[in-house]
This record gives structure tokens, C-alpha cells and sequence, in this order.
């Protein structure tokens, strides 16, 4: 029986059998107190054996990292902190662990534990952050599917480059040692598996949308890949992305969808992860410590997420945000590193101080000027700016990017050709354009940056099993 069940019994003597890993022995002479954990909550179970109700030769065997399976009878716990044991009557040892087991009752640093990915599953820390994960990814197709959307499967392998040329991993099966190459001494695709160019994709959209434009509401949920050289704490090279994709809705429509999709994704965590969000809400306090007084968050973990589930996400565009940066305190005394200026992209520390310190919570900003976004989103009256949005969040910045997408054929191709991009390659997209279109809207958020928010974790290698890095694919 899984740990979390049997802890929820009333002990009346019954016989249970746990398999699970030993996490402490703390041993006397007639008795020893053995926890279990089996990673189906963050409680251990604790065996307690009396003297001689084990042999010696069995006991010896368990160890912190062992795996066993004890059988006993469920009784009312003595000791202070649980409310039930188990009276080990017989203990079978699956797999012994020996004193070079990392994972020993002590802290480890986040650093240690990331080279150790294949162990780390067996701490505290990262089991809760992973049973959050699964809670988290549950909740979002509960939302989807609740609210009437379809879960759409994009490819992975994807010959369009449109979104991010020069950021893409390429998928082929030359030999890299001798690729054919044709009479201009270019590679030559056509020969290639696809029998053209490929990579892995660094986003859905294009193919949601086309969903989109059949079965009006659809959404994705799959891994994205950038071969971006960026060693932040909020970038991976392969990330998983949820894309909705919805026809009929504008950019209003899309940020009341965002902002209540977040907000109940949050929501489902906090009523349903109870036990782990206390946990890494304790783990954070003790972080904070070592950090000055002024760079402590007045909120606890619970409390930040609380915050963000009941008040409204602050609305603005682009233009306002800008004015308000530009009579910011740090831009007059010239403490941002990047300057300020109608036109530019919002750099790290601009987003942070909008949110962390202007407006105090999450923020949507709106209608970016046209050549810091894609070509795809729909252009505003003025010609200027596009309907584009994102949802930034405090500690994380952008979580949220999307817009309402450019629905007008003729606009759409010349933006393409602007920005360079070879409208040969797309026209299945440019098609959808001509063929009944229809204003549409979507968005994607990075999988982690919001488990990374939930979990109140700082490094996003950390909040992914096995984090995929500049340099870095072991495991
Ligand atoms: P950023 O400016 O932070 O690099 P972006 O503008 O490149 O983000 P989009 O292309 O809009 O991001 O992707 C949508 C969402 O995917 C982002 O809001 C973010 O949550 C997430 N995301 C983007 N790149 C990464 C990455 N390398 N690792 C993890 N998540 C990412
Ligand atoms: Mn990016």
C-alpha cells in the first residue's frame, strides 16, 4: 500500500506491508526506528523494530538509501510527530545501499544535488517539486478539457524555421563526416531523410493554429527546443511549452484567458500539493536567510501564491509601460544597465522593476512596437505596434508570450517578406488566410517558468528532471 493511503488509516493492529527507501535508521540497542518514504508523499512512515523481532544480520542490511518492503502491524505512534507506525515483523531488503550513498540525511547543496539527477528524486526537495510538476501538468489539461479545448499534438520535427532562425537544433541522418553536397558545394538537403532541411521546434503555434482554425479551440502541451546560448536561471535548451490556440478571440479575450488559466493552475496546486508546498515554503525561508534583509520577499511562499490567485493581473501597454520607466527612479539616476527609449526590447530589469517594484504583481503588457515581435501578430491601427502580450510574473519575468495573430492575407504576406522570411516556405500558413479566416489568438507558457514560480525554486534546472544546458545533456 502506498505510504500516503496507509498514513490516512486509523491503526487498529492491521497488517500492512510498505516498500519503499530507507531515509534514517536511528538505532538503539532493543529498538530501531526505521524511516520509509515510496515518493507518494513527502511523509515518511516509520518502522519501529523491537528487539529481536528482526534478526541482526537483516537489520544490519538497513541503511539509509536501502530499498526494503517491511510487513507489521499499524499501530498508534508513541513518538511525537506521526500518527501512525508500523511494528515491523519481518523486513525483505530489495536493494542494499552502502555509507557512499549520496543522498545521506544531511543538506546538500542544489549545485550537488543537480549532478546527482540520477539520486535526487530521493530528497525531500525534489520529490515535492515533482509531485508538484505532475499536479501542475494534470491541472492543465483539466482546464483545457473543462473549458472545451482539444489537445493538439504538433510535430516535433518541423521544417519551418519562421520563428527562430539560427536558434534551431537540425535533425538529419548524414553522416556529419562526409554529408552529400551538391555541384554549388552546399549541403545538400533534398538528399536528406525528409528530403529537406529539419530541426526540432522551437514552438507549436503555427500548426495550433491551424487546428485553431477547424476546431476553434485547441491547445498544445509538448517539448520546445532552442539552441540558444543563453546560461540564465530561467532558459533550457528543451523546455516544454503549453500553447492555446483560440478563433474568434482578440487580444482582450486572450489575456482573460491567460490570467485565468494561471490563476487556476495555481490554484489546483495549492489545494491539492498542501503537504509539499509547506515544505518548500520552509526551504525557502531557510534560503532567504543567508540573503540581506532588503533582498527577502515579504511573503511567504503560500502567501505569494495566494496573492497572485486572488487579485487581478495589472493591464497596460507598452507605450505606458515605457513612460513609467522613463520617470522610474533607477532610470534618473542612471541605475538600469540598458537604457530606456520607445523602440526597444524590455530588458531583464526593466520587466522586474515593473513588477516587483512598481506595480507590486503580475503584469500584462500589451502592443509592442511591430519590430521587437514576430511577424505573425497583427498589426494595430497605427501601424506602429502589434497586438502582442506578456504575462510577466515577479522573480520570473516573462512567462507568457502571445498575441492576436494577423488574420488579413495581404498584411500577413508582406510582413513575411519584411522580416524575410520565404513565403514559399509557410504557405500551408499563409493559406489559412485565404481559405475562411478568422480572428484568432494564443499564447505559450514555459512549463517550468511556472513550476518554477509554484515551487518557489530560483534555478529552472531544478524544477525539470533532467535539465537539457549549454554543455550539459548527462543522464
Ligand atoms: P525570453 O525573453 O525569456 O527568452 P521568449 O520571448 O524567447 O522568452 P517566447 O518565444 O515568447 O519566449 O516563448 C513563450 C514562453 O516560453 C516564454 O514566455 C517562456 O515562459 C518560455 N520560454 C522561452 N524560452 C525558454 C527557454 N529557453 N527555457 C524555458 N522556457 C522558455
Ligand atoms: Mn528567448
Amino acid at each position: 500500500m502506498q505510504i500516503k493511503e496507509l498514513l490516512k488509516l486509523t491503526p487498529s493492529e492491521q497488517e500492512v506491508t510498505v516498500k519503499g527507501w530507507v531515509r534514517t535508521k536511528r538505532g538503539q540497542v532493543a529498538v530501531t526506528f526505521i524511516a520509509i518514504n515510496d515518493g507518494s508523499t513527502i511523509h515518511n512512515i516509520q518502522a519501529v523494530a523491537e528487539g529481536g523481532a528482526i534478526d541482526e544480520e537483516t537489520l544490519k542490511l538497513v541503511s539509509t538509501g536501502a530499498c526494503v518492503a517491511v510487513t507489521g502491524k499499524l499501530i498508534a505512534s508513541m513518538g511525537s510527530g506521526q500518527a501512525v507506525e508500523l511494528k515491523a515483523e519481518k523486513i525483505v531488503i530489495y536493494g542494499t545501499a552502502d555509507e557512499s550513498f549520496p543522498m545521506q540525511p544531511k543538506k546538500h547543496s542544489l549545485e550537488f544535488l543537480r549532478e546527482k539527477a540520477h539520486l535526487r528524486f530521493r530528497t525531500n526537495t525534489f520529490g515535492a517539486i515533482f509531485r508538484i510538476r505532475h499536479t501542475l501538468a494534470f491541472a492543465v489539461h483539466k482546464y483545457f478539457n473543462d473549458n472545451g479545448f482539444f489537445n493538439l499534438h504538433t510535430p516535433i520535427i518541423t521544417a519551418s524555421d519562421a520563428e527562430g532562425a539560427g536558434e534551431m537544433f537540425h535533425v538529419t541522418n548524414f553522416d556529419m563526416e562526409k554529408p552529400p553536397k551538391g555541384d554549388d558545394g552546399n549541403i545538400d538537403y533534398s538528399q536528406d531523410f525528409f528530403g529537406r532541411k529539419t530541426s526540432l521546434t522551437v514552438s507549436g503555434q503555427l500548426e495550433g493554429e491551424l487546428g485553431a482554425l477547424a476546431l476553434s479551440k485547441i491547445y498544445t502541451f509538448g517539448p520546445t527546443f532552442r539552441a540558444e546560448n543563453s546560461n540564465t536561471t530561467r532558459h533550457l535548451a528543451e523546455f516544454w511549452m503549453i500553447e492555446p490556440e483560440v478563433a474568434f478571440y482578440e487580444l482582450e479575450d486572450n489575456m482573460n484567458l491567460a490570467e485565468d488559466f494561471v490563476q487556476y493552475v495555481i490554484k489546483y496546486a495549492l489545494e491539492n500539493c498542501a503537504d509539499d508546498l509547506t515544505f518548500l515554503e520552509k526551504r525557502l525561508l531557510e534560503e532567504e536567510k543567508s540573503k540581506p534583509q532588503n533582498e527577502r520577499s515579504d511573503l511567504s511562499l503560500t502567501e505569494k501564491l495566494k496573492f497572485v490567485v486572488e487579485n487581478q493581473f495589472q493591464r497596460l501597454t507598452y507605450t505606458e509601460a515605457i513612460e513609467i520607466l522613463v520617470r522610474s527612479k533607477p532610470h534618473k539616476e542612471k541605475k538600469f544597465q540598458y537604457n530606456v527609449a520607445w523602440g526597444i526590447d524590455l530588458q531583464s530589469e526593466h520587466e522586474r522593476y515593473l513588477v516587483e517594484k512598481h506595480f507590486k504583481k503580475p503584469v500584462i503588457l500589451t502592443n509592442y512596437p511591430k519590430d521587437i515581435k514576430a511577424f505573425y501578430m497583427k498589426l494595430d491601427e497605427d501601424n506602429k505596434t502589434v497586438r502582442a502580450m506578456d504575462v510577466l510574473f515577479p522573480g520570473i519575468g516573462e512567462i507568457i508570450g502571445g498575441s492576436q495573430r494577423e488574420d488579413d492575407y495581404e498584411k500577413l504576406l508582406a510582413r513575411t517578406k519584411e522580416v524575410g522570411i520565404d513565403p514559399e516556405n509557410i504557405w500551408w500558413y499563409l493559406e489559412t488566410r485565404k481559405f475562411g479566416s478568422a480572428p484568432h489568438a494564443g499564447f505559450g507558457l514555459g512549463f517550468e517558468r511556472l513550476v518554477l514560480f509554484v515551487t518557489g525554486m530560483t534555478n529552472i534546472r531544478d524544477v525539470i528532471p533532467f535539465p537539457r544546458t549549454p554543455k550539459s545533456a548527462e543522464f
